[in-house]
């Protein structure tokens, strides 16, 4: 299956949970945000820039963990800025899963694989010896940190173990050259594989997430598809990237590059995603087949921002992920008091100017789930898509040429031959 089935049946009982009680809007996913700090700066990442006055701030555990239990979104996503940066990551993981979520941690991966040796030296016993002869073997851990792990230090905090509820959501634009272009630092594509790499061989969940702009070279996107289906991931998302306020305004103050050669317009998005569908049969792709249709431009859908709500230190942030009208105490007064209807974009008619371009996952993913804008055979393609069996690994990859950055001496940055492609 695409998805673990104790987590489909989780989600699918709260939707019809919900639905019996004529709820009209509730939660799916939780997107908690327990800082903005980031050790990355990303083009075209608006969190770091519009909430740059609080990087400092940080959410503390029990306002996290009554947010979760406010909003009971079944999915927690703890984004930012970058989560393991947060003092209490464990603490946060620990305490979502006693309230049954299922928990994301989406990361650029700078950190993960100093997040996993922690578990392993917290629960280490001669039993997990064979685990790090192959961590060993493969390179992902050195001698040293070994002998760190085999010192089996307790210091009584939990850890993030793998479970079938808990995926590593691992930041990963495209291969080696543009992916470190985008976060705008060298060495961090191959980071990310070797941390995909450690969690696997650990038995985590991981999935990758991948924003496509404007410069994204589609055939390169699904040659990273090939490489990370190789590499056992668990699930692939992709969403575009689009020219939201605060990451507008920060790329022109930054004089980077003018938004328009940069973001992706409505029609860019539709020409861009144009074989997404197939690649839904192809990799584990996560979603609904209706949000793919969506991206090829074959079919409307209404914006359900309500449905993946976001929560920072400033509170609940109105009316989605990237737009901000005003922030909220609580997830059901930004609910009651937020005029959805005047958002999205629907059979060509642009409620919000802002919105225009916007096809993003955060706005459009759910709706289809929530029974909103469904056509006839939606539901039997949701769980032939979501139930049926999960696409095959690719085998072969000696088509890619995965490390085409600095690994093979074409520094960008700072390397020897800088220069965008
Ligand atoms: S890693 Fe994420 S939060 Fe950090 S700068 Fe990049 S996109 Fe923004
Ligand atoms: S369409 Fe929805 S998700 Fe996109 S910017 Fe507008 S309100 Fe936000």
């Amino acid at each position: 299956m695409r998805f673990p089935l104790a987590l489909s049946a989780k989600i699918a009982k709260h939707i019809i949970r919900n639905k019996l009680k004529g709820v009209k809007k509730f939660p799916l996913v939780l997107q908690l945000e327990p800082l903005h700090t980031c050790n990355l700066t990303c083009t075209g990442c608006g969190r770091i820039r519009e909430y740059s006055t609080s990087l400092k701030d940080v959410m503390p555990l029990e306002d996290c963990l009554a947010s979760a239990a406010e909003c009971d979104a079944p999915m927690v996503s703890i984004c930012g800025g970058e989560p393991t940066i947060y003092p209490a990551i464990e603490e946060l993981v620990a305490g979502l899963r006693q309230q049954g979520r299922i928990v994301y941690i989406c990361t650029n991966s700078a950190r993960m694989r100093q997040k996993i040796r922690d578990w392993l030296t917290r629960t280490y016993s001669p039993a997990t010896e064979p685990k790090i002869i192959a961590l060993l073997a493969a390179g992902l851990i050195t001698e040293k940190e070994a002998a760190e792990i085999r010192q089996a230090k307790s210091d009584g905090r939990p850890s993030i173990a793998p479970t079938k509820w808990l995926y590593w959501n691992v930041h990963l634009d495209s291969l080696e050259h543009i992916h470190d272009l985008i976060v705008e630092r060298e060495g961090v594509f191959k980071e990310c594989i070797a941390a995909i790499k450690m969690a696997k061989i650990l038995g985590y969940q991981v999935a990758t997430n991948t924003t496509v702009f404007k410069e994204t070279d589609m055939q390169e996107v699904e040659h990273m598809f090939d490489y990370v289906s190789n590499l056992g991931v668990d699930g692939v998302t992709i969403s575009p990237g689009y020219d939201y306020d605060a990451a507008k305004v920060d790329m022109v103050k930054r004089g980077k590059a003018k938004p328009e050669e940069f973001f992706l317009t409505r029609k860019m998005t539709h020409e861009k995603f144009a074989k997404v569908v197939e690649w839904g049969q192809k990799y584990p792709l996560l979603g609904t087949p209706a949000y793919l249709e969506f991206l090829t431009g074959k079919r409307d859908l209404h914006c359900t921002a309500w449905a993946i709500p976001t929560r920072n230190v400033a509170g609940w942030k109105a009316p989605c992920y990237l737009m901000t009208d005003g922030h909220y105490p609580t997830y059901q007064e930004m609910l009651a008091k937020v005029d959805w209807d005047k958002y999205g974009v629907f059979a060509g008619v642009v409620r919000d100017p802002r919105c225009e371009n916007c096809m993003t996952h955060c706005g459009y993913e759910p709706t289809a789930s929530l029974g909103i804008d469904t056509k006839r055979g939606d539901l039997w393609k949701i769980l032939k898509y979501n139930f049926g069996p999960r696409p095959i690994r690719i085998t072969d990859v000696s088509h890619v040429d995965a490390f085409n950055g600095v690994s093979s001496g074409r520094g960008h940055i700072t390397g020897k031959n800088p220069g965008r492609p």
